[in-house]
């Protein structure tokens, strides 16, 4: 098969046949196009890149610095055995070739135990629950200074996390999605931007893949328990058999997300008594989720 832009052969398999360097030129661009069009990044922006030594935030770091941005990676280390070591192995010598600085945040440092602690003195089934929720507040306190908090959701991500949402009828947890994230403005919140927000999984894999970053393409193993993993099975099978679900899915919402950012907000912004973080209740979610471990 010929490329769709010029008389070579088409050796990406993507869903649609592009030669090698004009995949990787329509790729970049369409990152690009999503910053501009959603005003995502100012070029005077400091901007952390929550990194985890994946496809998606090692394409994403790559991409920002390439178009000129000052960029620096922000990995969290949950403390998941077996796993994490390897996937920071591979993000420093990432940041070390590119000349990108990186800083890491620990579950240890912060709350003072590791997410496979966590587990083992509460009784929390599924670890993803929980860990989301240390994961946020401890990317939001970590990123504190830098304009702009970038992450590598894809297009897949959001199409998965909208879904999430509809069937769990957290509706107000929705409307903050979005290309740039949360409905409340506040100087302990750094704004989130997600520039790969129209790639698919498959075309960033693709990406990753023909720019040959080291990368361990293996998943969390706690990640086939989630509710997400649920959902993702789900819309793969349906995109299997009507093309272009998942993007349907992300357009339908961008066209509803204006009117769902009028609904009033459900609990004002607090902050929290222990630690001082923003908080919808008195005690954030992440000081909860420490006081069990504590007094287990
Ligand atoms: S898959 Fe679950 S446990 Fe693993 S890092 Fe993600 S949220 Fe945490
Ligand atoms: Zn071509
Ligand atoms: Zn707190």
């Amino acid at each position: 098969m010929q490329c769709r832009k010029c008389s070579r052969k088409a050796g990406v398999e993507t869903d649609n046949p592009y030669c090698k360097s004009h995949f990787l030129e329509l790729f970049e661009s369409k990152v690009a196009n999503a910053i501009r069009q959603f005003q995502l990044l100012d070029r005077k922006d400091r901007i952390s890149v929550a990194a985890s030594g994946g496809k998606d935030s090692t394409s994403l770091l790559y991409i920002l610095q390439k178009l000129g941005y000052d960029v620096e990676a922000l990995a969290i280390d949950e403390g998941i055995q077996g796993y994490r070591e390897g996937t920071l192995a591979g993000l420093r010598e990432f940041c070390t070739s590119h000349g990108i600085k990186l800083k890491i945040a620990s579950y240890q440092e912060q709350f003072g135990f590791t997410l496979d602690e966590l587990m083992s003195r509460s009784n929390y089934k599924i670890p993803c629950m929980p860990c989301g929720i240390l994961r946020r507040y401890l990317l939001n306190k970590a990123a504190r200074g830098y304009d702009k908090l970038a992450t590598g959701h894809n297009l897949d991500d959001e199409a998965q996390s909208v879904m999430m949402n509809m069937m769990k009828s957290n509706i107000h947890l929705m409307a903050r999605l979005g290309p740039s994230t949360g409905v409340l403005t506040d100087n302990r919140f750094t704004p989130r931007v997600k520039p790969l927000y129209f790639c698919t999984e498959k075309e960033v894999a693709t990406y990753s893949f023909l720019q040959g970053f080291s990368i361990k393409y293996s998943e969390c193993p706690n990640a086939p328990k989630s509710f997400r993993a649920m959902i993702r099975d789900f819309l793969n099978d349906a995109e299997s058999k009507s093309p272009g679900t998942k993007a349907s899915i992300v357009h339908s919402f961008l066209k509803l997300s204006p009117l769902l950012k009028q609904m009033p907000v459900e609990s004002p912004l607090l902050y929290c008594a222990e630690c001082g973080e923003p908080s919808s209740r008195e005690t954030c979610n992440a000081c909860n989720i420490a006081r069990i471990v504590i007094f287990k």
